[in-house]
């Protein structure tokens, strides 16, 4: 099979699968006192102090959690109170659930956030907390979070990144940016499923989701999933190969194009690694099936989490929104290599003619 559905999740990394089961082989909960736990809280702290170190925190600063579902609702739990909430039209459903009631910032047709409309909204809510996504999930497209940090340094106004699918890819010192706080997710660079974090400048106080147990300085309750933490904390740091994966991803971008495909969010900065693939008069599910059937995996807008073809939200808020049913999203994982190339632009030609052919003939 050809794995070409990285923005899910990428691979795990060998070295996420020695430090998850060397965690796994460490008797103890990290709350005992007795010498199994005392290791077992010996390997969370150096994770913590790994992640801290590569985020430019400070350990105390770290909340580990279960994903960055759970990172994003507890930033908008902990720093949302009595502030108007601001999130951008494409933001992940992560941050879309957790602020149903937030005040949209819209983007503009390439993707990009419209920050003329930004600066007015702060300008109404100077006291906002303004959630942004780094990198777009379905599109790659890259919000200027530089900018908006900026942005809301001048309002008064505080910013929370979502940074899942960013992180790994095309690093950056989100706090030395303006960012309050940012979320991630460790399998999304090769860590295992089940550990995320939220980071946060320092000293910000975190109110709980959870409280249980008063784990995590009594920010999250619950026994930490200190396999999938480990897994997380050592490959934060592994080396990207953002020019050779980007490479690949423009070679398929104009195979793709060649046969018919319009690219969402052409223009607009974006991850190395993602392409946004509308066929028009194509459904996303029938090219999703034709290339399953040829071995390759890749997803339909934003689709990845349910397994059920929704339309995409995103696309609808580029103004792309006819286009959104006819869309597939491409995304090259860390361990793709050049035969990948080929053998896509191969079967996305075949997928095409078939797929166009009824129409061309009735046409
Ligand atoms: N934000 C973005 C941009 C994402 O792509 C995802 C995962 N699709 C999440 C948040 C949520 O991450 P997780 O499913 O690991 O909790």
């Amino acid at each position: 099979m050809l794995y070409l559905d990285a923005n899910a999740t990428e691979p795990v990394r060998h070295a996420a699968r020695e430090a998850a089961l060397a965690a796994m082989n460490t008797l103890g909960n990290p709350s005992s006192t007795h010498a199994a736990g005392r290791a077992a809280r010996k390997l969370l702290e150096e994770a913590r102090e790994a992640v801290a170190q590569h985020c430019h925190s400070r350990p105390q600063d770290v909340v580990f959690t279960s994903g960055a579902t759970e990172a994003n609702a507890l930033a908008i739990h902990a720093l949302g109170v009595g502030r108007p909430v601001l999130t951008g039209t494409t933001e992940h459903d992560s941050i879309r659930a957790a602020a149903p009631d937030a005040v949209p910032v819209p983007v503009l047709v390439d993707g990009t956030l419209d920050f003329a409309a930004l600066n007015a909204l702060l300008t109404m809510h100077p006291d906002a907390l303004l959630c942004l996504m780094a990198a777009n999930n379905e599109t790659g497209v890259l919000h200027d979070i530089a900018a908006a940090g900026r942005l809301c340094a001048a309002h008064g106004a505080l910013l929370h990144v979502d940074a899942v699918q960013a992180i790994g890819r095309c690093n950056q010192d989100w706090l030395a940016l303006g960012a309050a706080s940012f979320a991630l997710s460790g399998h999304k660079f090769g860590g295992v499923m089940g550990a995320g974090a939220l980071v946060t400048r320092k000293g910000l106080e975190i109110n709980p989701l959870m409280r249980g147990g008063g784990q995590e300085l009594g920010r999250r309750g619950g026994t930490p999933p200190l396999p999938a933490i480990a897994a997380l904390a050592v490959v934060l740091g592994e080396p990207y190969e953002a020019e050779r994966i980007a490479a690949y991803r423009d070679a398929m971008e104009a195979a793709a194009i060649a046969s018919g495909a319009v690219v969402m969010g052409a223009g607009a900065p974006r991850l190395p690694n993602t392409i946004c693939l509308a066929l028009p008069g194509v459904r996303a599910d029938t090219q999703l099936i034709a290339l399953d059937m040829a071995g390759i995996a890749v997803s339909a807008g934003s689709a990845c989490s349910s397994g059920k073809v929704t339309s995409s939200h995103v696309l609808a808020a580029m103004g792309q929104g006819e286009l959104a049913g006819q869309a597939i999203r491409v995304s090259l994982p860390w361990d793709v290599t050049e035969g990948a190339v080929e053998r896509f632009a191969a079967a996305y030609a075949t997928m095409a003619k078939r797929a166009l052919r009824p129409q061309a003939a009735s046409a």
